[in-house]
């Protein structure tokens, strides 16, 4: 091998070489830095330093060479599992490369919760896995704008591999919020339940880009029966249906070039549909005879006292709102209007203690629609009638229980005015608050406090009922997951602020060994 030959393989070298490569390398700058690995090149193959050094800046110079990521290859050392990039004379010795390669890019999620956008390549396809704004008060890697220009353009470079798609796990705004962002030119898909309340949600927010882009006039958006193969490229997708606080939220399996990987999107199991946890790792058992190579697996929980968020299920819900209402009977509730576990929870609660429900349009719109789609099938989701807002209001007196959603955006003046405003005219007002939000947003020492919200709840000045279920698996049900789907090469965290906690877990010690730590930004490959 001559030693510019010996530079293009740099990456590809293990043991003992790339010590000696780390070694005589000058890391002052990204001159130095070059020089000393063509130096190092040169001796090894008995040749000019100069004339090395010569052909090596030219590979920097035509891109072929990254000096940034030759640097952290060499300064950070044997990451096994990162692909460092490859040096190729051509695009077409590329795309051979790529033909039978799985890589992955956790592009962000790796330290934050929200903000998900994940990338998956198995030989020429290439997909996204959702496209999430950050939650409020995160303070992640990259922001938003950034993040999308960084992805699309990349992807402009290499006509070859051009995304073939993103494919969205559910419909909350930290794994979809940027959907509008993507380049009209590429497909998106999701589960049908998704993109009708999306639709709803649109046309409440006024987000016209959104409601052009759900109403689909182009073809542009593939819907998928859960359960059912499709494919895009040289990939087979299996999506599943499983729990979580959004209604009818994905898994996917991703099957290609031999190797398969299952991406977990969000998920629990103290819903009504918390028994799809258990199912999944049996249907792909049973169903795909391969293994699960990797595993990326959403780790919410690792960060979040799992004391303060009690961990109820919804039938617990359904119990203590249900207790609540027995001597309480002016009730107001602050549950996402799309949170259907939830609100099915509490309107069977209200139900059985007799009690009027009210709500505004839209929520009485949306839960019109995830009962066409939930609710008339499965008598688990019977949902009894929501009464208009303006009912409630005209009444003087009387019993009631009102779901206000999850007011987001207000400030603190406009809060205390709308609690205001829903008791005029009320003989007596003194009505009791549940709050089923997570409790983070009522933590003023919390980035993501919100300060309408935390004034509202103040109204009630104790007149208050804490009730939530987590939309995210605790540790025993991560455990539990993963000695399920028995990974067989990786565990990558993703959607968590303590990534390294999965090595904490109750599993076994094989399992811990599988579990790798890449930055935001870091391509895994699977060998
Ligand atoms: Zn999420
Ligand atoms: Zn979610």
């Amino acid at each position: 091998m001559t030693a510019i030959e010996t530079i293009k393989e740099l990456f590809t070298l293990k043991g003992d070489l790339l010590e000696s490569a780390a070694r005589s390398a000058d890391f002052t700058d990204d001159e130095a830095l070059l020089r000393s690995v063509a130096q190092w090149a040169a001796q090894r193959c008995a040749e000019n330093a100069e004339t090395v050094w010569q052909e090596a800046k030219v590979l920097v110079a035509e891109d072929w060479l990254d000096l940034s990521l030759l640097r952290d290859f060499l300064e950070i050392g044997l990451k096994p599992w990162k692909f460092y990039g490859r040096i190729f004379g051509s695009n077409e010795q590329y795309d051979e490369w790529r033909r039978t390669r799985v890589l992955i890019t956790v592009h962000r999620g790796a330290k934050q919760i929200g903000g998900s956008i994940t990338e998956i390549s198995m030989g020429r396809t290439t997909v996204l896995v959702d496209c999430g704004s950050e939650l409020p008060g995160s303070r992640g890697s990259v922001r938003d704008e950034d993040i999308i220009k960084k992805i699309f353009d990349q992807h402009r470079r290499y006509t070859d591999h051009q995304l073939s798609g993103v494919l969205f796990t559910h419909y909350h705004g930290d794994h979809a919020g940027l959907m509008e962002k993507i380049p009209s030119d590429i497909p998106i898909y999701m589960d049908e339940a998704m993109r009708k309340i999306l639709r709803v949600l649109h046309k409440h927010t006024g987000n016209t880009a959104m409601q052009e882009l759900l109403a689909d006039h182009s073809g542009r958006i593939h819907t998928f029966t859960p359960g059912k193969l499709f494919h895009i490229g040289d990939m087979n997708i299996v999506p599943f249906f499983v729990d979580h606080s959004a209604y009818r939220a994905t898994m996917y399996l991703f099957a290609g070039v031999g190797r398969t990987i299952l991406f977990s999107g969000d998920f629990r199991s103290v819903g009504y549909m918390g028994k799809s946890v258990a199912i999944i790792p049996k249907l792909i058992r049973e169903n795909y005879q391969q293994p699960v190579d990797v595993l990326l697996c959403e780790g919410t929980m690792l960060t979040r006292d799992a004391a303060e968020e009690q961990l109820l299920t919804e039938w617990d819900v359904k119990k203590e709102a249900t207790d609540f209402m027995r001597d309480r009977r002016q009730i107001f509730v602050l549950c996402s209007s799309t949170n259907f576990d939830s609100i099915t929870s509490i309107c069977q609660a209200a139900q059985a203690n007799n009690l009027p429900i009210y709500g505004s349009d839209y929520i009485a719109e949306m839960l019109k629609t995830f009962s066409a789609m939930a609710g008339e099938k499965m008598g688990l989701y019977g949902l009894p009638p929501v009464k208009s807002i303006k009912e409630f209001l005209a009444r003087k007196d009387g019993e009631y229980v009102v779901l206000l959603g999850s007011l987001p955006g207000r400030g603190k003046e406009k809060a205390a005015e709308l609690y205001r405003n829903y008791g005029k005219g009320k003989r007596e007002y003194r009505p009791y608050l549940i709050y089923s939000l997570w409790q983070g947003y009522l933590n003023p020492r919390h980035p993501a406090y919100d300060e309408g919200l935390a004034t509202f709840v103040g109204q009630f000045d104790g007149r208050f009922k804490y009730i939530h279920s987590s939309g995210h698996a605790d540790r025993d049900t991560l455990a539990k997951f993963i000695t399920d789907i028995a990974p067989e090469k990786y565990i990558v965290p993703f959607h968590t602020e303590k990534a390294a906690g999965f090595k904490e877990l109750a599993i076994e010690e094989k399992y811990r060994d599988m579990v790798i730590l890449p930055e935001d930004g870091d391509t895994i490959e699977i060998p």
